[in-house]
């Protein structure tokens, strides 16, 4: 029987354009469905919006708009903004269906049946920007929890859900289903959060109209708990389908960012054990894509439009970067610099230069023709790149799994350097064929692995090789010796153009920058590496994401005399955790308010168990040490280049 594997992305909220943080997770979603269905599984990906609400109602009322009519518009805008992403999803649910009212009139019958609904009232603190009622005992300095902003005092008649009787079921099942919550961390923090007991949960709201009323008592709406969360099962075809139903629930992974972990792996398993319905396999919180230099607010002016950067770069420079730049799981900031540099080194250095000096090589060296393989030194790496992609995409590891297939074209431009196969041409040894057949190889295999990633890559490889589409070309492709001899290549443009600034061409104006500034469309030209050991170039150098932070706290870390445990203001949403070993030259309460340069990009390390995320600059010399700062003070998160 063919496996089935169903994902699902949070259904979003039109309330305004969609911006880079959500494409980060359809696209995420849209390369693991892809992957699975390029190993031949019956793959059902859904995605949707969430079109119920007070917001919605005050939005729409103020631009003398039906709800409906405002959202409409605004739900046509993001199915365009999947499609110049290329999202495969194969359903979009809206809340605002008529399949979807019905499921939740009958899942609000069935927690009544089931002796989970009650009436009653709500006294709470509620926070507008999050939709989110707070018991007292769950604000931080009487500020919402969230988001830290204020709340207001509400008192309304609701029906509940017996949430608290769920606590002891839910743990039993967390702690016996390892792989349930994921990452590790979010998982550990979803059972300290169920520890503390779980309060009985307010499903239904008099306050608005817009929404689906509860057939039991029509003067309540629906909150969103229900009606938000049940968009899963009312895609797989629950109460409507059957054997439809039966086939894609339960979902085998919940993608969502991290911070609606909590609705998904305690709210949503409640309701679905009240339902007696089988809870999904996997709930996977990733982490955030932050705008660089601060948070991405409408108000700020500052949201990205995924759709403006792909007319800029292409489709295939924004999800490779959305992929790529960010350990799935951790956080992670967006800027176009990263952007630019990633296309212009992983995309156009190291995969475009790949395939145009392999496609040349073999058009001077035998008449454009893909010679009889012979003894392999690339097969080792293509195989087990092979295994690698499919054994982190199993894990959800995204990002690791596009860096696996970069290793293998790194290896195979490392490869050309070491065989020199122009030298082998001149001495007209017999191992250039072996060598051009491997390269040729090697990108072939890329490409079928390329295929959840890229959509137009693979392609491309595949037509410059000589083979015609990758479209047909399934998982199982990628077994190395698949190129058939004899081939004829078929050169082309460069698949990835390099990308030109204004901020390189300032650059270039350096000296220092004037052996590394590549042509404007390079053509079989060498990966512009530098030239002498130990010297780098603007790219590389670029890498580094140098930032200025401001300290808000510091304080020792038990059990390290030398390491201070620091909150740095980046201008991000969160300070970041930063853990320094500065604690023999600077007292942690004189460091509130010192400004500091930090290696924003560096792996987070757990140090004496804290999570650093980053690397604090500093001077050191036989006496002392200094923390390196900007002379007369610049705003947290000023670039440094
Ligand atoms: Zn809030």
């Amino acid at each position: 029987m063919t496996e089935r594997f169903t994902i699902t992305t949070p259904i979003y909220y039109p309330n305004d354009r969609l911006h880079i943080g959500h494409a980060y997770t359809t696209v995420a979603a849209d390369a693991i469905a892809r992957f699975h269905r390029l190993r031949g599984e019956d793959v059902f990906f859904v995605t949707g919006t969430d079109e119920h609400g007070q917001k919605i109602e005050d939005r729409a009322s103020k631009v003398g708009k039906t709800p409906l009519a405002y959202v409409d518009e605004i739900v046509a805008d993001i199915r365009d903004l999947w499609q110049v992403l290329g999202i495969s999803h194969d359903d979009f649910i809206r809340t605002t269906e008529s399949r979807h009212e019905r499921v939740v009139q009958e899942v609000f019958r069935r927690l009544e049946a089931k002796g989970d609904l009650y009436l009653s009232q709500y006294e709470g603190w509620y926070c507008t920007p999050c939709e989110s009622f707070w018991v007292e005992g769950k604000l931080v300095d009487g500020n919402c929890p969230t988001c830290g902003g204020p709340v207001a005092r509400l008192n309304e008649e609701s029906y509940f859900f017996r949430l608290s009787r769920y606590a002891e079921p839910l743990l039993a099942y967390i702690e016996s289903h390892p792989d349930f919550i994921q990452p590790v961390s979010r998982r550990n923090e979803m059972i300290q959060f169920i520890r503390q007991g779980l309060e009985d949960l307010s499903v239904s709201r008099t306050s608005f109209r817009w929404g689906i009323p509860l057939p039991q008592d029509p003067r309540h709406i629906a909150y969103v708990w229900v009606d938000a969360l049940t968009n899963y099962i009312t895609a797989c075809g629950y109460l409507q389908d059957p054997e439809r139903f039966s086939r894609y629930w339960p979902a085998d992974v919940h993608l969502v960012g991290k911070e609606i972990v909590r609705f998904h792996a305690v709210i949503w398993p409640a309701l679905l054990l009240s339902l007696d319905l089988p809870l999904p396999k996997v709930v996977y919180g990733h982490g955030w894509l932050l705008l660089g230099e601060q948070k991405m607010s409408k108000s700020r002016g500052n949201v990205i439009d995924p759709r403006k950067l792909v007319q800029r770069y292409g489709r295939d420079a924004v999800r490779y970067y959305l992929l790529r730049e960010v350990p799935f799981g951790a956080d992670g900031s967006y800027t176009e610099d990263a952007l630019i540099l990633r296309t212009n080194v992983d995309l156009a250095n190291d995969l475009g230069n790949l395939l145009s000096r392999t496609t040349a090589m073999i058009e001077r060296f035998t008449g454009g023709i893909i010679p009889q393989p012979g003894a392999s030194s690339l097969r080792g790496q293509a195989e087990e790149t092979v295994r690698r992609v499919e054994e982190r995409l199993a894990r959800l590891q995204v990002s690791d799994a596009v860096a696996a297939v970069f290793e293998l074209v790194k290896r195979a431009n490392k490869f050309i350097e070491e065989e020199a196969p122009w030298q082998l041409h001149r001495s007209g040894d017999a191992r250039l064929s072996d060598v051009l057949y491997d390269l040729a190889e090697s990108l072939r295999i890329t490409a079928v692995l390329l295929k959840p990633f890229l959509l137009d890559a693979p392609d491309a490889i595949f037509r410059q090789l000589g083979l015609g589409s990758a479209e047909g070309a399934t998982f199982a492709a990628a077994a190395w010796g698949g190129l058939p001899a004899g081939t004829k290549v078929q050169r082309g443009e460069p698949i990835f153009p390099r990308i030109e600034t204004e901020r390189e061409a300032e650059a270039a104006a350096g000296e220092a920058v004037a052996a590394a500034k590549a042509p404007k469309v390079e053509k079989a030209a060498p990966a512009p590496a530098a030239e002498e050991p130990g010297v780098i170039t603007i790219d590389e150098f670029q890498r580094l994401d140098l930032r200025v932070g401001t300290i808000l706290e510091a304080s020792r870390v038990k059990g390290a005399d030398r390491l201070l445990q620091l909150k740095v203001d980046l201008g991000e949403q969160e300070p970041r955790t930063v853990v320094s070993g500065i604690a023999e030259y600077y007292q942690p309460e004189a460091l509130a308010g010192t400004q500091i340069v930090l290696v924003a990009n560096l792996q987070p390390a757990k140090i004496r168990g804290v999570v650093s995320h980053g690397m604090i600059l500093a001077g050191k010399t036989s006496e002392t040490l200094q923390i390196v700062a900007p002379r007369e003070g610049l705003p947290a998160g000023t670039k440094i280049k």
